[in-house]
């Protein structure tokens, strides 16, 4: 059972520190500017991160983008590779390689996910919180800007940080867009009257003011309320796992800094300079929490402190709780092996799928209740039929055929096997074998589909005579 202080301990589990405890209403946080080392490289990571996703629908391989999300058609590009609605199984198993490689980083690195790389996080942090504080100025002046009564000034500042703000979202929306229909698609729509493109049109005004929306009033809780990464920390996360923490080791007993008076207690001076950063208004002190992205402010805020005071850095800092408790820092446990061996697995899984996989997938049936018919020459016909996907997103002219034995096709009403990307034909043909080629009731046919004088694909099937 816990102990009382244990209780009083953990309380900060009681509490969401978005909402207030009396009056339920939410706590808008005014996180304090950030500055520091850690900060800095956050911005440059961001530019980087920013200019490759509005450069990546730029950027083609083969005329086809590297990336593409088109859910409306069931087409997707991943990494160049074409995924059409007959390949969702492989999508499926793209998409659970991602999720196990996400579960491998987050035991190993905790959530940087969160704070470097979720687009949630990167606009938010390092480009709407910027243009705030440009505007608004730093939390004490946003807070009193809140406040205060609507002057000129207010309605001023407030106008232009919201048209600003609808600006970005509107860029943020057609940059989702150019995922999922191509830049070319985009540009159509832009070019193209909108009457042609209404639907589209109508997409990127709603996904305008939902981002809009998250980036201006939902913010800090599209994290800790809506993600559910968030919430997965407590199983992903172990005591081994680097997250950003606080050493109470070190920093306990707080006591605040006076002058003169020599220092019995730990290394925090309970300034609360890591609280104030906080986008997510959370104490770290408190432990790894759900609340926290991984932003690192609270390290940049704690170091410029521990410069100040003249304490060594580090207070706050990517450590493990093993570390910090123990001073055993490992990394690699039974875990982190097990959960990349699993990884490991499905990406050979994937590797051997898509270095086997053919551009064209076919099935060929005999026309279910039919046998055979025999020819005057001797020669046996069977009727089949057949489904011939593209699985490129290229036109190809595919020709099917009978490799072996030696024999004939004849198609009925099948004017040319044009296919267009990503499309299906279907049709009837006759096979016709000679009498010598038959092997007794069943014979078995190597067929193949061949585009260019090149093989795409081969598969077998079998063939129906009379009994010798
Ligand atoms: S606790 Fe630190 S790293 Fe976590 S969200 Fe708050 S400031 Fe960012
Ligand atoms: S910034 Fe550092 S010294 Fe100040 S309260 Fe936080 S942990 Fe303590």
């Amino acid at each position: 059972m816990n102990t009382l202080v244990e209780i009083e301990e953990d309380s900060f589990r009681d509490n969401f520190a978005a909402v207030d405890n009396e009056t339920g209403k939410r706590n808008w946080f005014y996180p304090q500017k950030p500055t520091g080392k850690w900060h800095n490289r956050r911005v440059v990571t961001t530019i980087i991160q920013l200019a490759i996703m509005f450069g990546l629908p730029f950027f083609k391989v083969n005329g086809q983008p590297l990336f593409l999300f088109n859910v409306l058609e069931r087409k997707f590009i991943i990494f160049g590779i074409f995924i059409g609605p007959q390949d969702y199984w492989l999508f499926g198993l793209m998409m659970i390689t991602f999720f196990v490689f996400i579960v491998v980083f987050t035991t190993v690195f905790g959530r940087v996910w969160c704070g470097w790389a979720c687009p949630q996080t990167v606009f938010m942090e390092m480009v709407f919180r910027k243009i705030e504080y440009a505007i608004e100025g730093d939390w004490r002046a946003q807070r009193a800007l809140d406040k205060a009564d609507w002057t000129g000034e207010k309605v001023a500042k407030k106008s232009l940080k919201w048209l600003i703000f609808l600006v970005v979202s509107f860029m943020i929306a057609n940059l989702l867009l150019s995922y999922f229909v191509g830049i070319d698609g985009l540009q159509k729509i832009i070019v193209e009257p909108i009457s042609e493109h209404l639907a589209l049109f109508i997409g990127i005004c709603a996904f305008t003011i939902i981002f809009f929306f998250n980036f201006a009033w939902l913010r800090d809780q599209a994290c800790t309320v809506v993600c559910p990464y968030g919430r997965l920390q407590g199983i992903l996360l172990d005591k081994n796992s680097s997250v950003i923490s606080y050493d109470y080791k070190r920093g306990e007993p707080r006591e605040k800094l006076r002058k003169g008076a020599e220092r019995t207690a730990g290394d925090c001076i309970n300034c609360f300079q890591c609280v104030n950063v906080c986008p997510t208004g959370i104490d770290i002190r408190n432990g790894t929490q759900m609340e926290c992205v991984s932003c690192t402010a609270c390290i940049d805020a704690c170091d410029n402190i521990m410069d100040k005071v003249g304490l060594p850095k580090g207070l706050i800092r990517y450590d493990s709780e093993n570390n910090i408790a123990n001073g055993v820092a490992k990394r690699i446990t039974t875990r982190t092996v097990a959960y990349a061996a699993v990884l490991i697995a499905l990406w050979s899984v994937l590797g051997f799928i898509l270095i086997t996989r053919d551009d064209t997938e076919t099935t060929l049936l005999r026309v279910p209740g039919s046998r055979y018919v025999e020819n005057a020459d001797g020669s046996v016909s069977n009727l089949y039929t057949f489904k011939l996907f593209n699985k490129t997103n290229s036109v190809i002219e595919p020709e099917m055929r009978l490799e072996s034995p030696k024999g004939a096709l004849k198609f009925a009403g099948v004017p040319n096997l044009t296919l267009a990307g990503a499309s299906m034909v279907e049709g009837s043909v006759f096979i016709t074998l000679p009498k010598s080629e038959l092997k007794g009731r069943r014979t078995e046919l190597q067929m193949g589909i061949y585009a260019n004088g090149q093989r795409l694909e081969s598969f077998k099937t079998t063939f129906l005579a009379p009994e010798e």
